[in-house]
């Protein structure tokens, strides 16, 4: 997402009075509803109400904090249908990819239900007539600041690790999905006691002043990089532990010697895949010459393939499609070719087609910005260090794909590559608990895995000594 974009604000609609939330399903611009965004007095509430319930959650045995969460992860499920319905109609995502994010948020509820128990300190190498060790404690009340893109699967994981490493959370989930949001909160705090987990509606504002509220120990931001910057900033004001989770500028290197049509199979995933709403999504490629003119060939068949297809989804809004038509026209006018899509459809909906874009290059903001949209920029180069050197060169840094036959290369890209996570072979995927941390504009800190319980906690050392009366003679 652009600069200018990710800094807009909700925009509440029309006729709305200031505070008031309204979502229309981008598919036909029906309402979805209203709300009102929690304001100064609700944020104040809610991290008293935390404060004051830390301690005693803080306090519970942890594998009854996993119980809790795990009781929680099945409610969840039991009621998957009804939040996959609403994260499609507020965002668009197609019922069975809303389907399985909702699987995906029980999966990271249940695994951190299982993991918080067996969370643990080190044993240190004091004295021998000494204990040294240490142990983890909840950093206090955690503030979880969401996007609307994977709505229940992101937030879940969060939540999940804040509560069962015995902190007290608030969560605001995107003002493009608060319904869901909304609806995961009612299903998830019967399970916790008072106070130790609420859900706050709310845009930019509620998270602004949530951000800068005193008496929030950790503020987690998954969301663009314009505002993760803001959070970085307010942490810095209020001593918070930041964690960011933002955007991403995914390269996608393809070198001499691969199958041009995989290759194109795997861009094509990477770049279209949940319309290219992904974090992850591949955002620039470079294709060595050797294997470019039949791999642009069934990049665009595929592209075409899926504008044909009768069942599409929207983007999220309008306000986000002409975010990435812009980025798309300003390319064309720098000198790409339009190779496929690249039109805004006639009638309603927030419908973009998959796009295919030719002959770019660096100073086009396809390559040098986040695009959120479904769009497949293309450069060909002649070597594959040419292709390397221009992937490495970014303000971004959370992920990158290098599809070669050669192990050298590989090894080459993974050294040179100043991101979290490298992907040989294959655009999306990787084992359980892969969790990185994001560099550059991409964020800090880790957002996933066995890691974030890390991140949900402090350390505290412990040195235990013998007592005066008990000292071996
Ligand atoms: P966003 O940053 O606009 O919003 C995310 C959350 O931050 C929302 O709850 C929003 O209300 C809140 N927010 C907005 N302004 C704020 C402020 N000034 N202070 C405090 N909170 C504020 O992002 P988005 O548009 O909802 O999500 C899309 C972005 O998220 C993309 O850039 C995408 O790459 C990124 N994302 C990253 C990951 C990852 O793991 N790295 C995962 C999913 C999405």
């Amino acid at each position: 997402m652009s600069a200018s974009a990710a800094s807009t604000q909700a925009s509440p609609g029309k006729d709305l009075p200031a505070g008031r939330l309204a979502v229309h399903n981008p598919a036909d611009g029906t309402l979805v509803g209203e709300l009102d965004a929690a304001g100064r007095d609700q944020v104040e509430t809610a991290v008293r109400a935390a404060r004051a319930a830390r301690l005693g959650w803080a306090a519970t045995d942890p594998s009854a904090r996993g119980r809790a969460v795990r009781a929680a992860a099945a409610a969840v499920a039991e009621h998957a249908r009804e939040l996959a319905d609403l994260n499609t109609r507020e965002t668009g995502k197609p019922l069975n990819e809303a389907l399985e994010g909702v699987a995906a948020g029980v999966a990271a509820l249940e695994q951190y239900a299982e993991l918080g128990p067996v969370h643990r300190g080190r044993s240190l190498r004091g004295p021998v007539l000494a204990a040294d060790y240490t142990v983890t404690e909840p950093r206090g009340v955690a503030v979880l600041l969401t996007p609307w893109n994977d709505p229940v699967a992101v937030a879940s994981g969060l939540i999940g690790a804040a509560l069962v490493a015995g902190n007290a959370v608030i969560h605001k989930p995107s003002e493009r999905s608060p319904h869901t949001g909304a609806l995961l909160g009612e299903l998830l705090a019967p399970f916790f006691p008072d106070g130790i987990f609420t859900t706050l509606p709310g845009g930019a504002e509620t998270g602004a002043l949530l951000s800068l509220e005193g008496g929030v120990d950790l503020l987690a931001h998954v969301g663009s990089s314009v505002t993760g910057a803001r959070i970085a900033r307010a942490g810095a004001l209020t001593g918070a532990h930041v964690i960011r989770e933002n955007g991403g500028n995914d390269p996608l290197l393809i070198d001499a010697g691969v199958d041009p049509d995989w290759a194109a199979e795997q861009a094509a995933l990477g770049a279209f895949s949940n319309n290219g709403q992904m974090c992850t999504a591949a955002e620039r490629i470079y294709v060595h010459r050797a294997v470019a003119g039949p791999f642009c060939e069934a990049l665009i068949r595929e592209a075409r393939r899926r504008n044909r297809n009768a069942v599409r989804a929207p983007l999220v809004d309008e306000r986000l499609r002409a975010e990435v038509h812009a980025q798309v026209t300003g390319a064309v006018r720098g000198g790409a070719e339009l190779a496929e899509g690249g039109t805004v459809p006639p009638g309603p909906g927030a419908f973009y087609p998959a796009t295919v874009l030719l002959n770019c290059s660096h100073p086009m903001a396809v390559f040098t910005e986040e695009t959120f949209g479904p769009v497949a920029p293309v450069q060909v180069v002649d070597s594959f260090e040419e292709g390397l050197a221009l992937a490495a060169a970014d303000r971004f840094g959370l992920a990158a794909t290098v599809l070669t036959p050669r192990i050298d290369s590989a090894h080459r890209a993974v050294a040179a590559l100043p991101v979290g996570t490298v992907k040989i072979n294959a655009v999306f995927g990787g084992a359980p608990g892969g969790s990185a941390q994001p560099r550059g504009d991409s964020g800090s800190g880790f957002g996933y895995g066995p890691e974030l319980l890390d991140e949900f906690s402090l350390v505290k050392v412990v040195h235990v000594g013998l007592p005066q009366a008990g000292r071996l003679e």
